[in-house]
């Protein structure tokens, strides 16, 4: 189910409810079984899925609530705010400052899109009179310092990258070195993309994030992974200190949960969204119009 579809979902749940004459035990419970339906066939994991029905049973309690209150009201209310929460882990994220050099790195899955956004986010950086630079960390994947140099051209953003050197920790520690001298400040750092599966790709990760003490970790995650969202953002976080997460291919087809589960896995906020392949389609998350636009 993609995400529009849940929030249509949803939608028709409440209404439902809300076409009922008399809201009792069962047409509540009717209510939170579509939604609990709707959100786990768009992968939202379990754990997360049955946390909401126990907060949203807890908050609506049929028989405290007195016949004068709008009982419709509520539950659209509850829902509404459970799912807000859901998307919010109750902190920001670090936020870089105009004129003073921050180091935001990049993690996330090989195939995530995560090249893509680094060029994205420097170049919205860019628009509003930043000065970003981006660096190259990526010695794994053949061809990846050409296309973030591709990207970078296109965006006029310097860069800094290897085609000989296979050390990672010593190019980003150069390329951080390089931009800091030159005033440049927004220093992005793109790693190698990795699967849980392997290990020392992650050491390498960890020792990059070491290496260059960055301000900001950002988890990088297609929103077409599904149920193993929960897992893979988890085990980037036990490696890094991940602070933010981006969402990317939210124009496509994708089930689109994921970004629920990435959030609680990762206990970091979605700061940006990716919506296609051009520089220009990237935005700024906000949780409350999200959930607003998602219920339609
Ligand atoms: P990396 O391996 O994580 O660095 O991934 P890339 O940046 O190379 O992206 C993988 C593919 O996803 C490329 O074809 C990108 O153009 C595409 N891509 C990245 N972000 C988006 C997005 O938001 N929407 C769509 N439709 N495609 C994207």
């Amino acid at each position: 189910m993609v995400l529009a579809q849940l929030g249509g979902s949803i939608t028709r749940a409440l209404q439902q409810m809300s076409n009922a004459t008399v809201i009792d035990e069962k047409v509540l419970n009717d209510c939170l079984n579509e939604i609990n339906r709707a959100l786990l066939q768009s992968d939202v994991q379990f754990e997360l899925v049955r946390d909401m029905r126990t907060n949203i049973k807890k908050i609506v309690n049929l028989q405290d609530l007195a016949a004068g209150h709008n009982k419709r009201k509520i539950i659209q209310q509850a829902v509404f705010n459970e799912l807000c929460k859901m998307l919010d882990p109750g902190k920001s994220s670090f936020v870089p400052k105009k004129g003073k050099t921050s180091v935001v790195m990049f993690v996330g899955l090989q195939g995530s899109g995560k090249t893509t956004t680094c060029t994205k986010y420097a170049h919205y950086y860019q628009k509003k009179g930043w000065k970003p630079a981006l660096v190259c960390a990526d010695t794994f994947r053949a061809g990846a310092f050409d296309q973030l140099k591709q990207n970078a051209t296109k965006a006029k953003t310097p860069f800094y990258g290897s085609y000989m050197e296979s050390d990672p920790v010593k190019i980003a520690v150069e390329g951080v070195e390089r931009f800091k001298e030159e005033n440049r400040d927004l220093i992005i750092v793109d790693t190698s993309g990795r699967h849980k599966q392997e290990a020392a790709l992650f050491e390498e990760m960890r020792q990059v994030s070491e290496a260059t003490n960055p301000d900001l970790v950002i988890f990088v995650m297609d929103s077409s992974i599904g149920q193993a969202a929960f897992d893979q953002a988890q085990a980037f976080k036990q490696s890094v200190a991940v602070g933010a997460v981006i969402i990317t291919k939210m124009d496509g087809h994708a089930k689109g949960g994921g970004s629920l589960s990435a959030v609680a896995a990762t206990k970091s906020p979605v700061i940006f969204i990716g919506t296609g392949e051009h520089m220009d389609e990237f935005e700024v998350f906000e949780v409350k119009p999200f959930v607003s636009r998602l219920l339609g």
